[in-house]
């Protein structure tokens, strides 16, 4: 008899968020590299909710999340995970397209004003996505792998695949420290590892590519900005948001190539991104508090990867989840689930195309 049913490949939110769905109906063990799970891209991000982020494929997921970030069930969490802000896109010319599923309205220069103190004049208007919040996600982070051992799901940290080879029908599954695991399937969920742990396990890889993003935090000579929407460029060059009374979280928005590595960031995209902030709002920058960067990781078309391997038995693809794996992660992991038992899906996503998002669509 195999060691586990599952053994899950990382223990950021795509693998802890899979893993609780499965955990109740397979024995599952989630290896993770680091000392503690969450402490790459997960632990990283801006945190905040988008519904007209990533297209209309992924809002999708993202509108299906809303419902259990927002009420989550009580026996998961007894807090909820979303504070509602908004968010302007501005311009000074043309709105952007979003989804037509997303609700959104115009604002004109005089309300933007009202809305963003000290805005500067070139910033004609904006679109207003009044949906949009900050999600707590190390709350949220905590409730899935909370979940997942209160249905006897097993997490082992400082626990890196190495090797994974199949052998009678599963996979015999080799650590950094020279153990070995055996299991029936295995499920990538290594973020900017994915293609690496594909190879890894002699899985052809997908060209998942680690791009990495710049977060600054800022403490400027302005108060009242907590609770201000989030801002960003309708052409994507910033977002900023205000995160204490006089404290901003703000990134230039970079994408910049990586290998997957302990991401840490460059000077010259924290001067970038002062400089962007500075053309937006007259606040004065007084000092750079804190600094951090992390890998979004991108499928070639942009969309994540949920599904068996196309070639190889056994293989779970749970990958790709670029700037959206954490509102998504709801939705996505029931999604997810219901592939990787061959069971019905959850009714929040009944009405999602699986097929969209199968490592299948790369035709091998
Ligand atoms: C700056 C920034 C801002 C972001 N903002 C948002 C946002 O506002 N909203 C949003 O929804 N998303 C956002 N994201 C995206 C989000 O953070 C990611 O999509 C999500 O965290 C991906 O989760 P993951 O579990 O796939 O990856 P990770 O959290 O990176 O987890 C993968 C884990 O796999 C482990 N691993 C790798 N290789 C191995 C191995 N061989 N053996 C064992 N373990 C291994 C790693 O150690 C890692 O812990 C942002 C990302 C960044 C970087």
């Amino acid at each position: 008899m195999s060691d586990f049913d599952v053994i899950i490949v990382g223990g950021g939110i795509a693998g802890a968020s899979l893993g609780a769905e499965i955990a109740a109906r397979r024995r599952t063990l989630i290896i993770e590299a680091e000392d503690q799970c969450g402490y790459h891209s997960t632990g990283r991000s801006a945190a905040f909710y988008l519904e007209s982020y990533g297209g209309a494929e992924v809002a999708k997921l993202t509108l299906a999340s809303r419902e259990f970030l927002i009420a989550p069930p009580k026996n998961f969490s007894e807090i909820r995970f979303l504070r509602v802000r908004g968010d302007l896109h501005l311009t000074r010319d043309e709105l952007p397209d979003v989804p037509s599923s997303v609700e959104t309205r115009v604002v004109e220069r005089a309300e933007l004003e009202r809305l963003v103190p000290g805005i500067r004049l070139q910033w004609r208007r904006a679109l207003f996505e009044p949906g949009c919040a900050d999600i707590d996600v190390a709350a949220l982070h905590a409730a899935y792998l909370g979940a997942f051992r209160r249905s006897a799901g097993k997490v082992t940290t400082r626990a890196r695949l190495e090797r994974a080879e199949r052998s009678g029908g599963g996979w015999q599954v080799r650590l950094q420290d020279g153990s070995t695991l055996t299991a029936p399937v295995l499920v990538n969920a290594a973020g900017a590892w994915a293609d690496q742990v594909a190879a890894a396990s002699g899985v052809r890889p997908l060209g998942i590519e680690p791009k990495r993003r710049t977060m600054v935090q800022l403490r400027v000579g302005r108060s009242g900005l907590k609770d201000l929407p989030l801002v960003d460029d309708a052409k994507g060059s910033f977002y900023f948001k205000g995160e204490g009374d006089s404290t901003v979280w703000l990134s230039p928005h970079d994408e910049i190539p990586s290998e997957p590595c302990d991401a840490a960031p460059e000077e010259i995209d924290i001067a970038l991104a002062i400089d962007r902030f500075e053309q937006v709002v007259d606040w004065p920058v007084e000092r750079v508090e804190r600094s951090w960067a992390g890998l979004r990781n991108f499928a070639p078309d942009r969309l994540p990867v949920y599904g068996f391997d196309a070639a190889v038995p056994g293989f779970f693809w749970c990958a790709g989840q670029g700037g959206f794996g954490i509102q998504t992660s709801p939705a996505a992991a029931k999604m997810a689930a219901a592939l990787l038992l061959g069971e019905e899906p959850d009714r929040i996503v009944a009405h999602i195309d699986p097929a969209v998002f199968s490592p299948a669509r790369f035709g091998r």
